[in-house]
């Protein structure tokens, strides 16, 4: 069977204008930008403010000399984190290699989905941009390929809402007509460099010597070779990957409304996965609860502690506060998950932690032994230790 074209490279289009746009639709097709009034920069930019010459990072006081009629949105603390998270989650639905790069950019590896053609791909990774744009109303440029380079730069062809398919083994002729700026690692000097000296696109490169490559790149020439003709082997790393989470999530037969109810059982999660994380001698450093809606929206919020533990006590009192950042429209939930991440290995524990967490660890230990003894719990020993002081 031939190669399929299995990474995907997606990068939202004017994210932080986008997503203002979403809350202010009136504001559509209009010069607008997100930024700092005084002294600000341009942190993003519609496409019409860019047509009129505005573009980031440009201080904000330069963009409204070029534009005056530049409409100037303040940074929404909180918005972007949130539906860039909701993004992502949904690119998770279609598989779950899925690598954040940045707040608007990542890959996707659909290497394990078990899609048996590059059309079938295409149609799934085309309803993914598609309900992305519905759901959220963030429009999504993607690049289809066989890694992660050619993808890229397919993701950041033909934005906004571009969708370039590059097919197994055209990578090279399709980076041939490209001006060498395109690659990666080339910035706007080399490149004007590069071109003073006849090298403009980057299929030129593999027309050159030995030695006319060396000169021109130095000891990377092999490196920029093997790029120019849109080799890469790196692998798609997901976020959960080498510090595997533990996670758990409950779907409710009837949307849930009551908030004490909701607590119970995400404290309940909280028991359940540390006495996983225990017996498997891991310490974790992060929370995240996660809510759904009955119309599958998600909010999804997160605290770190200072050290990894193994223990309720430190996250009891974050699972409330984390619900209700996470559950802030007024509307029954269908699901409530917990994630643990951040996780180490659990013999370095620090030493001032140690002779309380010590005792607290043999007993969570003993009580974990006597629930599995039976089908319910006999103690609801997370509730106990976090009754404990400190
Ligand atoms: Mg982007």
């Amino acid at each position: 069977m031939s190669p399929l074209p299995t990474i995907v490279h997606l990068d939202a289009d004017a994210f932080f204008v986008s997503c203002e746009l979403a809350l202010k639709p009136e504001l559509r097709g209009t010069k607008c930008a997100v930024g700092g009034r005084e002294r600000g920069i341009i942190s993003s930019a519609s496409y019409e403010a860019r047509a009129c010459g505005v573009y980031t990072p440009m201080p904000t006081q330069r963009a409204l000399k070029i534009c005056p009629d530049l409409i100037l949105l303040p940074h929404t603390s909180g918005l972007y984190g949130k539906v860039s998270q909701q993004m992502f989650d949904l690119c998770e639905t279609l598989t779950p290699l899925v690598q954040r790069n940045s707040i608007d950019e990542g890959y996707l590896d659909l290497g394990l989905c078990g899609f048996t053609s590059a059309a079938e791909i295409e149609q799934r990774v085309r309803g993914l941009q598609q309900r992305i744009a519905t759901t959220l109303q963030i429009p999504v440029s993607f690049g289809i390929a066989t890694n992660k380079l050619v993808s890229q730069i397919a993701s950041k062809l033909r934005k906004p809402r571009g969708f370039v398919v590059v097919p197994p083994g055209t990578e090279a002729a399709f980076l041939a007509p490209l001006p060498i700026g395109k690659l990666p690692g080339i910035g706007a000097k080399t490149e004007a460099a590069l071109n003073a000296r006849g090298l403009r696109l980057i299929g030129e490169i593999a027309g050159k010597t030995e030695s006319e490559l060396e000169s021109l790149f130095g000891n990377s020439w092999r490196e920029m070779l093997a790029t120019a003709r849109g080799e890469d082997e790196r692998a798609v790393h997901t976020d959960h990957e080498d510090a595997k989470s533990y996670s758990q999530q409950e779907t409710f037969s009837e949307d849930v409304a009551v908030f004490a109810e909701i607590e119970r059982v995400a404290k309940r999660m909280v028991d359940e996965l540390l006495a996983k994380v225990r017996e498997d001698k891991k310490r974790v450093r992060t929370i995240t609860v996660k809510v759904r809606y009955p119309d599958f929206t998600q909010e999804t919020h997160g605290r770190s502690l200072a050290n990894a533990t193994d223990l309720e006590a430190p996250f009891y009192p974050l699972v409330a506060p984390l619900l209700r950042e996470a559950w802030t429209m007024r509307l029954p939930l269908r699901l409530v998950s917990v994630r643990f991440s951040n996780v180490e290995d659990g013999g370095q524990q620090l030493e001032m932690f140690a002779e309380t967490d010590e005792k607290r660890r043999r007993l969570a230990g003993v009580l974990d032994k006597l629930n599995n003894r039976g089908s319910h719990p006999v103690v609801q020993h997370g509730h106990q230790l976090g009754a404990k002081d400190d």
